[in-house]
């Protein structure tokens, strides 16, 4: 894999308006380093503890977004230095990262997940569900996070209609919010497989790993 021609390709071919976020996960700094000399300065990961050590060794100018899952009990490692955190799915968890940006006197910003896909397997909130926690009162009185938009993941399908409709339909509910929301800004939808198609639906930031590093080795 030649990482800084693919990120120099993703450079080219996303429109302006898409922010790419070259997801990292399982990769050694090396190859983290590479994408930063090619320019990148937004990397993705999905487990926080490593994503705290890569933080600790890497340049401080790197925004490092949590793509992942998150525990409640280990917000407090990467508050301190998040950017932002794709993948919220509770009040609960939104009131923790509040409490621990806090401490840290910074605010966080965090995006919303959608459970977008026809599979058990993918985590996320329905849009009632998403929306009853951007208009509760518990929500409106926190100081140190904010909501700045929505995340999503397709089915892991051939079928691009079936995608294209699950996209269109997060895409939906993005507008709908925003009439209330301004805030909600970032659409993060599209990984590898899929961007083109979320691009094309209205995404504002994609998540994409192995097409930029090579496939993932999980040992
Ligand atoms: C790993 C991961 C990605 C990137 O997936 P690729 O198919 O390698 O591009 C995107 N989003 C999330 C949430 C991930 O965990």
């Amino acid at each position: 894999m030649d990482i800084s021609e693919n990120i120099k390709k993703y450079k080219d071919e996303l429109p302006e308006n898409v922010k790419l976020v070259a997801i990292s996960k399982t990769k050694p700094n090396e190859d983290l380093v590479e994408a930063y000399n090619a320019g990148q300065r937004i990397l993705g990961e999905n487990k926080i503890q490593e994503m705290t050590d890569k933080w600790e060794e890497l340049p401080k100018d790197i925004e490092w977004h949590m793509v992942g899952h998150v525990q409640r009990n280990k917000v407090k490692y990467m508050a301190p230095f998040v950017s932002l955190i794709h993948a919220v799915d509770s009040l609960k968890l939104l009131k923790e990262i509040n409490k621990r940006a806090k401490q840290n006197e910074r605010s966080i910003n965090c995006l919303l997940q959608i459970k977008i896909a026809d599979e058990d397997s993918k985590f996320g909130i329905t849009s009632e569900e998403a929306r009853e926690i951007l208009n509760s009162e518990a929500y409106s009185k926190m100081e140190n996070v904010k909501v700045i938009g929505l995340m999503g993941m397709a089915t892991f399908t051939d079928d691009e209609d079936q995608i294209r409709s699950e996209f269109k339909y997060l895409k939906s509910v993005f507008d709908k919010f925003r009439d209330e929301h301004p805030d909600l800004q970032e659409l993060s939808m599209g990984m590898s497989g899929d961007y083109q198609i979320a691009v094309d639906c209205g995404s504002t930031m994609v998540r994409i790993g192995s097409s930029i590093f090579g496939a993932r080795n999980y040992n």
